[in-house]
């Protein structure tokens, strides 16, 4: 993990996307502000409810934004 900081279990769920579903993740988060999907940067990862929960700046207004990443379903099988 390069940027921000990840919780333990945090690291462990963003490491089982793929590479490019992650980068495609990181480029589109909504900002509010900018009312368009921006690049979110200085972001942390924790974990919620088993999914990814990502807090960072939006990359051109700095606004904080803030992505849920539902891995969570990957596991609805076993229900
Ligand atoms: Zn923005």
């Amino acid at each position: 993990m390069s940027d921000g900081s990840f919780t333990v279990g945090a690291a462990v769920l963003w490491g089982t996307i793929a590479k490019d579903a992650r980068d495609r993740i990181l480029a589109n988060v909504f900002c509010v502000k900018c009312r368009e999907s921006v690049e979110i940067v200085r972001f942390t990862g924790e974990v919620e409810n088993g999914d990814v929960i990502l807090k960072g700046a939006c990359a051109p207004c700095g606004h904080a934004i803030v992505r849920v990443v539902e891995t969570s379903e990957r596991d609805s099988s076993m229900n």
